[in-house]
């Protein structure tokens, strides 16, 4: 009876989809497949993964392994814990001053995501914010910014989700990094041994909503005043196999068989490969365009997130374009409100073709108009 359930809500439609959302974002097939797999029948159980127990060695595989594949694949130096926690990387914006905030932080004010981590901070102690491209409309990422020594951390936000924005390296300070890398973690190699705290949210490069990746510097805990409430401290959960309490379960399975899929692929160097070839094509696209125009600084543009509107000439024409694509099977590029026009979200899962698909839309769009 589950078989039929799951073969009818997998067959609702023959239509080639390109999915281009920018969170929840598309999945490998590979992750989907299996995770509908373990939904019904996991790991030869004859149970559900949704009704086993988290403390069953089944599941405590899952997690020990969705720990280590992300150790392997950005090559995490010893010292580092990998946490899958509830709240969102939102709650990462409290938890990491609750934890890390002594004195002072830096923190670059990039984007929507920044200001909302910025906010959260000044509730923990003093926050300078180092550079800022509001005034732009986030369209650049901020370099040259001057650095004080006596920074905490300085917190960096590596991709601007919503305004296609990114910083694709890891910046040299004196002080640790903290980094909210929910859109762009596995798009490239990253010195983890710079940071003292990353955190994703799944949605973006990982899984489905509901779980966090956090890769947490042990040496970088306890050394604040203040009393953190128990949920809120990494340590917490850093005990006993990152399980204090139910993690998320399905969420950290899926996640998992994306590990896998990254792993198989040849993991983030060929992974990048591929997002470069990706967003590069589109780039050149929308420059050689006519009718679309590109809406972050070159030197700023991000692999992941590719936002573009209509010139002004032809911007009447934004809305009978989503429609246009739809039609086409391809979905979710409409752009955010704070920018506009649209935004293809060309995530690791995403394949070349699904691109294509959105050039060739656009190309024919053109020549109609
Ligand atoms: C989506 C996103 C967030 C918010 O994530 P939630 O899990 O919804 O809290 C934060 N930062 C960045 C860079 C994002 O892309």
């Amino acid at each position: 009876m589950r078989s039929d359930v799951l073969n009818h809500t997998l067959n609702i439609s023959d239509m080639k989809k390109h999915n281009f959302y920018a969170g929840p974002s598309i999945l490998s097939e590979y992750t989907i497949k299996n995770t509908a797999e373990a939904v019904n029948d996991f790991a030869g159980t004859g149970l559900s993964i949704l009704e086993v127990s988290h403390r069953s060695k089944e599941f405590v595989a899952v997690m020990d392994e969705a720990q280590a594949l992300v150790k392997e694949l950005l090559d995490v130096p010893d010292g580092y814990h990998v946490l899958y926690l509830g709240g969102g990387a939102s709650l990462q914006f409290c938890m990491a001053p609750m934890n890390l905030l002594r004195t002072k932080a830096g923190y670059l004010d990039t984007g929507t995501w920044a200001s909302n981590a910025i906010k959260e901070a000044r509730l923990f102690g003093d926050v300078e914010v180092l550079a800022s491209s509001k005034d732009a409309n986030y369209n650049f990422y901020p370099r040259g910014y001057e650095v004080p020594d006596d920074l905490d951390y300085l917190h960096i936000t590596t991709n601007n989700t919503i305004y296609g924005t990114e910083l694709r390296e890891d910046p040299d300070v004196k002080m640790p990094l903290v980094a909210d890398m929910s859109s762009d973690i596995f798009s490239r190699p990253v010195d983890v041994a710079k940071y003292d705290l990353i955190y994703a949210g799944a949605q973006k490069n990982l899984g489905p909503a509901g779980a966090t990746l956090v890769i947490v510097k042990e040496s970088a805990l306890g050394n604040v005043d203040r009393a953190i409430p128990t949920m809120l401290d990494y340590r917490t959960h850093i005990k006993k196999g990152a399980m204090f309490n139910t993690p998320p379960v399905l969420p950290v399975y899926s996640s998992l068989m994306t590990l896998r899929y990254y792993k198989e692929q040849g993991g983030v160097k060929e992974l990048e490969k591929l997002d470069l070839a990706k967003a590069g094509m589109l780039y050149d696209a929308i420059d050689g365009s006519r009718m679309f125009v590109g809406t972050a600084e070159a030197d700023s543009r991000s692999i992941m997130n590719v936002t573009f509107v209509m010139k002004p000439e032809y911007k009447e024409l934004e809305k009978e374009f989503v429609d246009f694509a739809t039609a086409r099977g391809i979905m979710g590029i409409k752009g955010h409100r704070s920018v506009g026009g649209f935004r293809a979200s060309l995530y690791n899962a995403l394949p070349l073709e699904s691109v294509k698909a959105l050039i060739d839309a656009m190309n024919d769009f053109e020549k109609q108009h």
